[in-house]
């Protein structure tokens, strides 16, 4: 039971909601925006956030595109998992999200909610960055096209009643070859020991890793150090493990050395199915 009253708003259109989130704003209500609803009922129930009011994102239309336009595949920040894996629009994604929670819940998180989320692991944030996506945002000015590297650093950086309405990536991207890697300590629909995803593009393999530290990121630093073919392979991922960005996660699903270990087989993986060769 979620122990607070709230109002319930579903606008139609991007001015629609910004002007709601404003008018509420006026009259000192905390008001929040939801897609899936499922984290925000959760934390509601857990008493770990409280709103005056609920914006829902899903009557937007442009938050629910999900379709190639001009070169580039448009996904709506309100578009659920299930569909993600339907459409096969972006295999990588898809693919990825299909290794998120069971698929009842999956009918509901949506892609914008899952990495606007509050957990650590944002999983689908890492196809995303290594195909240098472009990133609509909703603010007081109008939408605005910005990279995902410089509207995500660890979490999204919105501004106060801002909110992500699409996500566009380059045809030619999502089509290049991928792998998607989860490593999970107890089921197989648990939060990851690792999450990667991968792309070969040009010769070079580009990586962005989550669940090994406290938030999903891209290095370029791992980038080079993963891609140096003087080096062998274990080499290149021991030089790789040396540049992650914080303290690896130590906790009740894993130990730090498990993690790493867990890690270095994940990173294996990924270099011998995208640069070819037997596993060692
Ligand atoms: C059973 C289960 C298993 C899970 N397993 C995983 C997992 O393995 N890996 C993983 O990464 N996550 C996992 N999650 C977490 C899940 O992805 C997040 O909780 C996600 O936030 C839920 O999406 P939602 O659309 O329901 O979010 P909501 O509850 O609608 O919103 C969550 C937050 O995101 C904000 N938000 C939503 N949409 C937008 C937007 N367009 N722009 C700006 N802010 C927005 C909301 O304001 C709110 O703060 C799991 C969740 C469940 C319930």
């Amino acid at each position: 039971m979620i122990a607070f009253d709230f109002e319930y708003f579903k606008p139609e259109t991007v001015d629609e909601t910004i002007h709601t989130y404003r008018q509420l704003q006026l009259q000192r209500k905390r008001s929040i925006y939801i897609a899936g609803g499922t984290e925000f009922i959760s934390r509601a129930r857990l008493g770990q956030v409280h709103a005056d009011a609920v914006i829902d994102l899903k009557g937007i239309p442009e938050c629910n595109v999900l379709e190639v336009q001009g070169g580039q595949a448009v996904i709506g920040s309100a578009i659920r998992l299930t569909q993600l894996e339907e459409a096969g629009l972006f295999p990588l994604l898809g693919t990825h999200s299909r290794k998120i929670a069971d698929h009842t819940s999956r009918n509901r998180i949506t892609l914008g909610g899952n990495i606007a989320g509050e957990t650590v692991y944002r999983e689908l944030v890492l196809p995303l960055l290594i195909s240098d996506c472009e990133v609509i945002v909703a603010k007081k000015s109008g939408l605005e096209a910005t990279s995902i590297h410089d509207i995500f650093n660890q979490h999204l950086l919105l501004q106060d009643g801002e909110f992500i309405v699409q996500f566009r990536v380059s045809v030619a991207d999502t089509t290049l070859p991928f792998i998607s890697v989860k490593k999970t300590a107890f089921s197989s629909f648990d939060y990851p020991l690792v999450s990667i995803a991968a792309i070969r593009k040009e010769e070079r393999t580009l990586i962005a890793l989550g669940g090994v530290c406290g938030y999903p990121f891209r290095s370029r630093e791992i980038e080079e150090s993963l891609n140096n073919q003087s080096l062998s392979i274990p080499d290149r991922i021991h030089n790789a493990i040396g540049h992650l960005p914080a303290p690896m996660l130590d906790d009740f699903r894993a130990l730090r050395d498990y993690r790493e270990f867990v890690l270095k087989h994940a990173l294996n993986e990924v270099l011998h199915t995208l640069e070819g060769g037997p596993e060692i």
